[in-house]
């Protein structure tokens, strides 16, 4: 293993989904890393395993207090910036705290960052900002109006990471991710993302509801091929590829219907049952997209950018993780 323990990593979010699988791949990596969560939508159990880690402190706190993000970024050289509440529905419900979450935290860490003079400022951006916007493949260039306050906040994120390349000379990436799965993602609650909440169905049993006729299309991107793209965004030495945003996607795109299909395939091979249960379809949901479907040219070219996992390996991955874990995800 490389010895990079005198660089410090921040992981903001770092016990959620993609935030605890960075937490582990720079680890493994031998980077020390903080991980700096308040546990609104993450979990112990998901950062318990690096805990007895040296290299790891975990700083349980939020970023909407401007003392624990300073705290955070003291000695830090790159921050990974997750933290934030996602959802368009639960930003639909309850903007404000979506906005203070989004917008000022992330306000508070791009000040602290700068202040502590951290080297670049690596964040989630989201697809989401294409909006309306119905060009597809989506380049990074050409964004639509947001349909959500969710994506009006992932949007403002952008627009002060720009100003803090302009205005303070800053480093920053933002990584705009498209529907993103693999281990680790909740299952559970009103706001669970489509791929982790149809396999707790179908394991229990049930018929998972697809919002509409099935026939929207997403680039559903697995989580390997996020990380991958965090580390070539924090790795890359080329001036050009700094200071702008990057679709981080597979570059694909699978149906609804396909994609509820191959997963009960695949969930069959565990437990035969599951083949059986038919699938429901139900009305289309408020500030959903049609379709989605990144141009990964641009990531390729500046950043190279190989993405190693297609839709469908990156489900199979998936579905064996889930179904080792289920006991505990039933807890
Ligand atoms: P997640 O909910 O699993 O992770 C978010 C983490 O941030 C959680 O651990 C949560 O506890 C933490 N957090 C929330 N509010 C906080 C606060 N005030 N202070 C400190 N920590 C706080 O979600 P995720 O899917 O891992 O998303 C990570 C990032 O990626 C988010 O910024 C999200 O908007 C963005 N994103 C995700 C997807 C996707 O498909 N999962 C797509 C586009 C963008």
């Amino acid at each position: 293993m490389q010895d990079n323990s005198n660089i410090k990593i921040l992981i903001t979010g770092g016990a959620g989904f993609i935030g605890s699988n960075l937490c582990d791949y720079f680890l493994t990596q031998g980077y020390a890393v903080v991980c700096l969560d308040n546990f609104a939508t993450g979990f112990r159990k998901n950062i318990t395993p690096f805990l007895e880690n040296p290299r790891f402190e975990l700083i349980e706190g939020d970023i909407r207090d401007k003392a624990t993000c300073e705290r955070a970024v003291q000695g830090v050289t790159y921050v990974l910036h997750q933290a934030a509440l996602g959802s368009v529905p639960r930003s639909i419900q309850d903007p404000v705290t979506s906005n203070e979450v989004n917008v000022s935290g992330f306000l508070n860490m791009l000040v602290a960052s700068r202040d502590a003079g951290v080297k670049r400022f690596v964040y989630a951006a989201s697809s989401s900002t294409y909006g309306d916007s119905e060009a597809l493949p989506k380049v990074e260039e050409v964004i639509g109006k947001p349909l959500s306050p969710y994506a009006i906040t992932k949007y403002v994120n952008e627009l002060y990471a720009g100003i803090f390349s302009t205005t303070y000379g800053m480093e920053t990436i933002g990584l705009r991710y498209f529907n993103v799965f693999g281990r680790r993602q909740d299952p559970a609650g009103a706001y669970a993302a489509v791929i982790p909440k149809f396999v707790m169905q179908f394991m229990n049993h049930e018929s998972p509801v697809i919002n509409g006729d099935g026939q929207f299309s997403r680039d559903f991107t697995y989580i390997d091929n996020v990380v991958q793209m965090n580390a070539l965004a924090l790795q890359t030495t080329r001036p050009e590829a700094v200071n702008t945003v990057y679709n981080t996607a597979y570059g694909d795109r699978t149906t609804l219907q396909d994609m509820v299909y191959l997963l009960r395939t695949y969930l069959a091979e565990y437990d035969p049952v599951i083949a059986q249960i038919p699938v429901v379809y139900g009305p289309p949901r408020a500030g959903d997209i049609p379709h989605s479907l990144a141009s990964i040219e641009k990531a390729q070219r500046l950043l190279g950018y190989q993405p190693q996992f297609s839709f469908a390996q990156g489900l199979k991955e998936a579905v064996a993780w889930y179904w080792n874990h289920l006991p505990q995800l039933k807890k």
